[in-house]
C-alpha cells in the first residue's frame, strides 16, 4: 500500500507512461538517473532500451523489491536514501552528463528543484512529474501571480518547457491535485551569468519576502536608490514585475559592492 508520508502516487496509465518515456528519450550516452522509482512504472520502460539506470529511492521496502526484480536487478544501480541530501555530482562518469527524471513526491518538489539546480552544469535534461501548479510557477512570465522565487531561479539555470498535463486518474491512488510533466534544460551557456549564485539566491529570496511590497522596500538592506538608478530598474515595482535578467543585474551589482567594501 502507498505511504502518504512518502508522497506515493504511482503512475498506472500506460499511454501517459509511454509519452513520458518518449520525452525523456533514454540513451547510453548519458548517465540516466531516476528519483523515486517506486513500483518501477517509469523505471521498467526506461531501462528497457539502455544498459544502466541509477535510481535514488527513500523507501527501504521499495528498494528491496527493486533489488530482486527479475528484469531490472542487473541494470539498476540503487541508492537508498533521501534525494534532497543526495550528492548527484558523484554519478558523473567518463565525462557523460546526466539525464534526470522522476515522478516526484510533491511534498518535497520545490526544495528538490533547488537542490538539483546546484548540479545543473552536469545535467543535460530533467523531466519531472509535478503538481500542475508548480509547473505553472516554473514556466511563469514576469507580471503574473505564479512568478516568484522558484521561477526566477529555475529560469536562471534552465530553459523551462511544460510537456503535458496529467489528470489524477492516471495514478493509483489518485492525488488530490492536477499534475503535469515539465522539461528543464540547463543552459550550457547561461544567457545572463551571475558572478556568485549564493548572492543571487539570497537576493531573490529577499526580494520575494513580501510580494505586496515594492522592490525598494524588500531589498532596502541590500541595494539603494543609486543602485537601482544605475541599473535602470524602477524600484517602485513589485518583485514579480522584475525579469530574470534584471535579478541577475541586481545580484551582480550587490556582488561588486560587497567585493569593493
Ligand atoms: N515513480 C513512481 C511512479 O511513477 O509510479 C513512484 C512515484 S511516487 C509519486 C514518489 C516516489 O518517491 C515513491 O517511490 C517514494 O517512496 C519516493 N520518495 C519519497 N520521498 C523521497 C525522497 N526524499 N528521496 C527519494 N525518493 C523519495
Amino acid at each position: 500500500t502507498a505511504r502518504k508520508r512518502f508522497g506515493q502516487n504511482f503512475l498506472t496509465d500506460e499511454n501517459i507512461i509511454s509519452r513520458i518515456v518518449g520525452a525523456i528519450s533514454p540513451d547510453n550516452d548519458h548517465v540516466m538517473v531516476e528519483i523515486g522509482p517506486g513500483l518501477a512504472a517509469l523505471t521498467e520502460p526506461v531501462a528497457e532500451s539502455i544498459d544502466n539506470l541509477t535510481v535514488v529511492e527513500l523507501d527501504r521496502d521499495l528498494v528491496e523489491r527493486l533489488q530482486v526484480h527479475p528484469v531490472l536487478k542487473d541494470k539498476l544501480t540503487i541508492y537508498q536514501g533521501d534525494a534532497l541530501q543526495f550528492d548527484f555530482g558523484q554519478l558523473k562518469q567518463d565525462g557523460k552528463k546526466m539525464k534526470v527524471f522522476g515522478n516526484l513526491p510533491y511534498n518535497i518538489s520545490t526544495p528538490l528543484m533547488f537542490h538539483l539546480f546546484e548540479f545543473a552544469d552536469q545535467i543535460e535534461t530533467m523531466h519531472f512529474m509535478l503538481q500542475k501548479e508548480v509547473v505553472l510557477r516554473l514556466s511563469a512570465s514576469p507580471g503574473t501571480k505564479a512568478y516568484g522565487r522558484l521561477t526566477v531561479m529555475a529560469q536562471y539555470y534552465c530553459q523551462v518547457v511544460p510537456v503535458l498535463e496529467v489528470p489524477p486518474g492516471c495514478f493509483t491512488p489518485p492525488p488530490k491535485v492536477d499534475s503535469a510533466v515539465v522539461r528543464l534544460l540547463p543552459y550550457a551557456d547561461k544567457p545572463w551569468p551571475c558572478k556568485d549564485v549564493n548572492v543571487m539566491r539570497n537576493l531573490v529570496t529577499t526580494a520575494f519576502n513580501m510580494r505586496r511590497k515594492t522592490l525598494r522596500n524588500n531589498l532596502k538592506t541590500l541595494l539603494n536608490d543609486d543602485d537601482f538608478a544605475s541599473l535602470n530598474i524602477d524600484a517602485t515595482l513589485r518583485p514579480e514585475q522584475i525579469s530574470v535578467e534584471q535579478y541577475v543585474a541586481m545580484a551582480n551589482r550587490l556582488f561588486d559592492k560587497k567585493s569593493a567594501s
